[in-house]
């Protein structure tokens, strides 16, 4: 019988054919089984692209053969194909909770997804997240499609010549030979969205990416019909000017959302992972206008109550903006079919008051259409709250509607073999699936010598590994150095750029030459990192660090691996055993990379600044710095730097290197245990999954379903309601305000005229900022009379505990309505003072 796979290897022996569905499915990016699988097909192309669909193609007739008869293989495909199919038809934990019947569907937007080096398609980070988020979300078992960018080139990879200076390459995606088939319409043609540019249509293709349940759809603008200028859309990742950063936006919010709209999709929630994606929020209210035949007012009221925007960016300077011109150049069919004025669509990206020459900003375009939004930790949500505050003028910044979901990270993507081996005896197989109770105590009965065993495979195993890297001109010599297995190895791998700071610890170059020839208590760090092409600074921070290996002979203490991509991040997080990070804080939106480690027993020594401000305490780790913001005062730089030797000195090396009679240390074990034990399941993606599900993705759609029955009614009153106070609230104003002390508590009477808007669409209330608590201190007061003589005009009444002095707090007016979301959807509010 054909099967849909035929198209692979149509000589594949019969019995193989599995080998077609598990090429194609990306779950062989988290499956240890199917490491052995590919292996034994071709062990050094598996090793060298981690590629199943390459190999399929490259393998020849006469192996595919000797496979066929070879029972052991046989059994292991059976094996994969067996977990492959009850991954797709098992209840997971989606499922299992009841939430089928509450949630439908979710698209998640990004424009990068870090999947697998097989599919070089990010640049960092932000994509490497939005990966993990997908593995998750198809284990456990969530209705997400996710929608992206196929890139011909996608970021630079990074060469080094003997000085050390950095080289920028860009080798050719072949679609053939990544894992992505043409995605198919209803009719079985090759489905192709097209999208108006000045001028011109835009055409593009779509692709399909599978990962267990889930798809991810990938479009492309090298369509040979489209002009070469347009071809190239999606050529880069993060290349070109802003104009074709506009256009990819435009491919990814529009494009992505005509291109699901398409495939039939209809989803409840759209998550935009970052800015990027904000046009999402336009193209879903188009449709759901054209749908229901309502104003764009009821429909953007309606959808936004589906979108949820996470944001990354911890600067202002991070967010896109773009020039109004050349967004009214290319928005102009948008907001034709939005029938908008070019004023209306412009003011959807500005901050209220902006003069319409202000540029756009998609963060404030996401922000306006969506109905939650979130940061990713929650020291980035305090600092994304400061960001976001121009658009909520006079509201008190603990109100900033920005709450945070710290991110997490794909446990069984970042394990060793040997780790999933001691995770899976004392958990397992299933522990990522489930709500992860009960894991913490698990590890407890680990013993030290099981846990130290491990620690020393996967650090043997990765310097195995380093041994057999071409490790290039740049480290002088291009033999392999010989790193020891057995000494304390240090890892320094992220982006250079330099809030990063990756060179604090090169601030005193002979300190730290010292303290890597310690004979005693050897020490061997690893490093990597890419810069920017257009980050010169970046650059400049590679070269010192090669120049350092070199004028300090250091080739067989320090080595920088070139390229940092998802292969070499495996073999670093799994292979290391402190890995260090010294961002500038608060710039560190997050981090993640630390959180790769973990289940490997690898320990974390960071800046007090993402992730690790909310989970360092001195039982499983290190922390640098003293939790405050300094600028980048020169001086504070070297002042942590010193803190940052005198921690390797003073703690880490001793604790490393202090051993029992056993050999083993056990009060660096007693860390990774901790470590293990309680930052592992708090910091994986499958935690992140579920708060993504419980405390927004759910709700929200519950929201959005209210607001969208009997055709958009509830939509449609909000919008008038919002209309309503619009033109009232210029008239409401203070009369008298009297407050005073009186046994332990403050009374608060307050005269409040109110145009014409009737008093039960207004709340009024004492407040006063947080202060040493998490949220601010509200309590509404109490309408006690109309006033004598006035049209509209009422008293009102608070009592509140008079625990802090009456100075702090103040009366204020707000508009309220029970489904509307306040201030993110309405902002009006009157002060007292
Ligand atoms: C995890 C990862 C990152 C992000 O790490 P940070 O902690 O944000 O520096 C970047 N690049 C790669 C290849 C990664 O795997």
């Amino acid at each position: 019988m054909k099967t849909s796979y035929d198209f692979v290897r149509p000589d594949l022996p019969a019995n193989l054919e599995a080998l077609g569905k598990l090429a194609l499915d990306l779950r062989w990016s988290w499956s240890h089984v199917a490491d052995e699988l590919w292996q034994r097909i071709d062990s050094d192309l598996w090793h060298r692209t981690r590629n199943p669909w390459l190999i399929l193609q490259t393998v020849s007739i006469r192996h595919l053969q000797d496979l066929s008869g070879d029972e052991q293989f046989l059994e292991l495909l059976k094996t994969l194909r067996q977990e492959q199919q009850h991954a797709a038809g098992n209840q997971a934990w989606f499922q299992e909770q009841g939430y089928a019947d509450k949630l439908a569907s979710v698209a998640y937007f990004s424009m990068e997804f870090g999947l697998s080096e097989a599919l070089p398609i990010y640049s960092g980070g932000l994509g490497v997240l939005a990966g993990d988020h997908l593995k998750t979300a198809s284990e456990l078992g969530l209705p997400l499609t996710a929608v992206g960018l196929l890139y011909q080139q996608g970021y630079f990879r990074q060469g080094l010549d003997a000085e050390g200076r950095q080289l920028a390459f860009y080798p050719y995606n072949d679609p053939t030979l990544m894992p992505v088939r043409p995605a198919r319409d209803a009719s079985g043609e090759w489905l192709q969205v097209s999208l108006p540019f000045p001028g011109r249509e835009l055409l593009l293709r779509v692709w399909e990416v599978r990962l267990g349940r889930i798809k991810l759809y990938l479009l492309d603008s090298n369509h040979p019909l489209n002009r070469p200028a347009d071809r190239g859309v999606t050529s880069e990742l993060y290349g070109g000017g802003a104009e074709m950063r506009l256009q990819q936006e435009m491919v990814l919010g529009l494009g992505g959302y005509t291109a699901l709209e398409a495939l039939g999709a209809q989803p409840e929630i759209c998550h935009l992972n970052e800015g990027h994606a904000a046009l999402v929020v336009l193209a879903r209210a188009r449709r759901f206008m054209q749908q229901h035949c309502v104003d764009f007012s009821t429909a953007f009221t309606a959808t936004r109550a589906g979108n949820l925007f996470t944001t990354h960016t911890p600067v202002e300077a991070g967010f896109d903006r773009f020039d109004p011109s050349l967004v009214n150049c290319y928005l102009k069919p948008l907001a034709r079919d939005l029938k908008l004025s070019a004023e209306a669509l412009l003011a959807l990206g500005h901050a209220p008051g902006s003069s319409s020459d202000t540029a756009f900003q998609m963060a404030w375009l996401a922000l306006h259409g969506s109905g939650h939004v979130n940061a990713v930790s929650r020291l980035h949500g305090e600092v994304s709250r400061k960001l976001f505050s121009p658009l909520f003028p006079r509201w008190p910044l603990a109100e900033v509607p920005v709450s945070h979901v710290t991110n997490g990270v794909h446990t069984s993507t970042w394990d060793s073999h040997e780790s999933d081996r001691l995770w899976t005896r004392i958990c397992g197989k299933e522990r990522w699936r489930g709500n992860l109770t009960d894991m913490e105590e698990s590890i407890h009965r680990a013993t030290d010598v099981e846990l130290w065993e491990t620690r020393t495979r996967n650090r043997q195993q990765l310097i195995s590994w380093l041994h057999d890297q071409p490790l290039g001109i740049h480290n002088g010599n291009n033999q392999a150095v010989e790193f020891d297995p057995n000494t304390l190895t240090l890892g320094f791998a992220r982006r250079f750029a330099t809030y990063k700071r990756p060179n604090l610890l090169l601030q005193d170059p002979a300190r730290l030459a010292h303290l890597l020839t310690d004979g005693q208590r050897p020490v061997q760090l690893l490093i990597a990192g890419k810069a920017h092409p257009r980050d010169h600074a970046g650059q400049q921070m590679i070269q010192e660090w090669i120049q350092f290996i070199r004028n300090h002979h250091l080739q067989h203490k320090v080595v920088f691996i070139p390229d940092y991509d998802l292969l070499l991040a495996e073999q670093l997080v799994q292979g290391i055993d402190l890995w260090i990070n010294t961002p500038r804080r608060p710039w560190e939106a997050c981090g993640t990379s630390g959180m790769k480690v973990l289940v490997n027993g690898g320990l974390n020594l960071s800046e007090l600044d993402g992730w690790w401000a909310e989970a360092w305490s001195p039982e499983v780790g290190w922390a640098l710095g003293d939790g405050q913001e300094h600028g980048d005062d020169p001086a504070w730089d070297r002042s942590e730097s010193r803190a940052l030797y005198d921690i390797l000195e003073a703690e880490v090396l001793p604790l490393f290197y202090q051993r029992d009679h056993a050999g083993i240390p056990r009060q660096w074990v007693a860390r990774m245990r901790m470590s293990m034990a309680t930052l592992t399941p708090r910091f994986s993606s499958n935690r992140m999954l579920r708060q993504y599900t419980e405390s927004h993705y759910l709700p929200m759609a519950a929201a959005c379903r209210k607001r969208s029955i009997h055709g958009a009614r509830l939509a449609s009153q909000i919008s008038s309601w919002q209309g309503f106070i619009k033109k009232h609230w210029g008239g409401v104003y203070f009369g008298q305000v009297e407050s005073r002390t009186m046994e332990n508590q403050h009374v608060f009477d307050v005269q409040v005229y109110l145009d014409d808007i009737p008093p039960d669409l207004v709340a009024v209330e004492v407040y006063a900022d947080p202060a040493d608590k998490p949220s601010p201190e509200r309590y509404p007061m109490k309408r006690v009379k109309a006033l004598a003589g006035a049209v509209n005009g009422y008293a009102y009444l608070g009592v509140i505990p008079a625990q802090r002095p009456i100075s702090h707090y103040t009366v204020r007016v707000l508009p309220q309505h029970p489904e509307v979301s306040i201030p993110l959807e309405e902002r009006h509010i009157l002060w007292a003072n």
